[in-house]
């Protein structure tokens, strides 16, 4: 059996080594702590479960849902982009829903690329923007996000005649995995340079209700011009702890958005209207104190874990957003493989390397605040006797 050119083109997951090397650790009765994945570890707010318990007791939500969705979710959408963001849009033309962001970012690619077409890619970035271009036998290319810039792309540094060809370009801010929130300017001067070179901005937001030290992370759509050039992918994923949920919505240019609906007609049967019903429990404003008390969670690891890497003297600035810590690579270590390598086979502590989300990545390494406190501070502690 012989995968197609375009799916061999991927290349392999670079966490399968590690994967099998945890496993053996395990079956040999050692206790790994992973550090390693990006889902939250509490459960779904109850209202959220009440308002999926309800609806899915209603024999209306088991038939084929539209994919353009119901009228109260788009609703549900326009009004929280609205209160929470300072965007309006229209839910006629201008709101979509999504079977989870992966869905949107790997489908957008197949909407919009054909052979040749290149998509700039953030690098490190999440490795959809990278699988889905290859996979529409297009071509990523990367835009390493520079740490002296804020984890900001040099778009002046973008060869002109790659920009001409560029047909998509794939940002995330709060990031993953740096941890970094949104440079100044930096949104407006995407708008300039799409509009330049006549390219869709596609901006994952994934996380903007996980921030920190009173910052408040902004929709790209509330650039001015936003919407002429891009569109917004807003998952619920992490900040409802809904990732086996599946529910995103791409919201935004309302062309855009007729074309990715084009395929998905032809490729799923839209989002489960049990979970778009669970979806307006997410969205509205009942919601805010569960979604607050999260952030206090992720605050009391993050500044558990930056304290403990700093006192085993890595150098760590404390990320404003996100459930991720972001650190470089103690000296001493080839690379960011071999020092997670080196961590788990002496500590039994799963860390990312940085090196999996492109080679921007590497001298990095990402730590998930996705564990539970206790079993967080245990892994803190083990890293801390391996540095001694
Ligand atoms: C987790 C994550 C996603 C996936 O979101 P889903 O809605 O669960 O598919 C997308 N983008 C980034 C940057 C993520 O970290």
């Amino acid at each position: 059996m012989k995968a197609s050119g375009r799916l061999q083109r991927i290349p392999p997951y670079a966490f399968a080594r590690l994967e099998r090397q945890i496993a053996a650790k395990r079956a040999a009765g050692v206790d790994v702590i992973s550090l390693g994945i990006g889902d939250p570890d509490r459960p779904t707010p109850p209202l959220i479960v009440e308002a999926m318990q309800e609806a899915v007791s209603e024999p209306e939500t088991h038939r084929y849902p539209s994919n353009r969705g119901r009228a109260d979710f788009r609703g549900a959408v326009r009004d929280f982009y609205e209160r929470r963001f300072d965007v309006s849009l229209d839910p006629e033309r201008e709101i979509m829903p999504a079977i989870g962001a992966k869905e949107a970012i790997f489908n957008v690619s197949l909407a919009f690329l054909d052979g040749g077409d290149f998509a700039l890619a953030a690098d490190p970035g999440y490795p959809v923007y990278t699988g889905g271009p290859w996979l529409a036998g297009a071509e990523p290319v990367l835009m390493a996000l520079e740490p002296e810039q804020g984890f900001a792309p040099d778009l002046a540094a973008i060869d002109d005649e790659v920009a001409r060809r560029a047909k998509l370009m794939f940002l995330n801010y709060p990031n993953n995995p740096t941890g970094a929130i949104v440079p100044e300017g930096l949104f407006e001067r995407v708008v300039e340079f799409a509009r330049a070179y006549e390219i869709l901005v596609v901006h994952d937001n994934s996380y903007s209700e996980i921030t920190f030290d009173g910052y408040r992370a902004p929709s790209f759509l509330a650039t001015p011009g936003a919407k002429e050039v891009g569109i917004e992918i807003f998952s619920l994923s992490k900040g409802y702890n809904m990732t086996g949920w599946r529910c995103a919505v791409a919201v935004g240019n309302a062309e855009a958005l007729e074309i990715y609906w084009r395929l998905k007609t032809n490729i799923d049967s839209g989002l489960f209207e049990a979970v778009q019903l669970a979806g307006i429990a997410a969205l509205s404003p009942e919601t805010d104190a569960e979604v607050a008390s999260m952030r206090e969670l992720y605050l009391r690891r993050r500044d558990l874990v930056c304290e403990a890497l700093r006192a085993i003297g890595v150098q760590v600035r404390p990320p404003r957003a996100t459930i991720y810590v972001w650190a470089p690579v103690p000296e001493g270590f080839s690379g960011s493989e071999a020092y997670c390598a080196h961590v788990l086979e002496h500590a039994a502590v799963v860390l990312s390397p940085g090196a999996i989300y492109g080679p921007a990545g590497e001298g990095w390494f990402r730590i998930s605040l996705t564990t539970p406190d206790a079993r967080l501070l245990e892994a803190v502690h083990r890293l801390g006797a391996l540095a001694a």
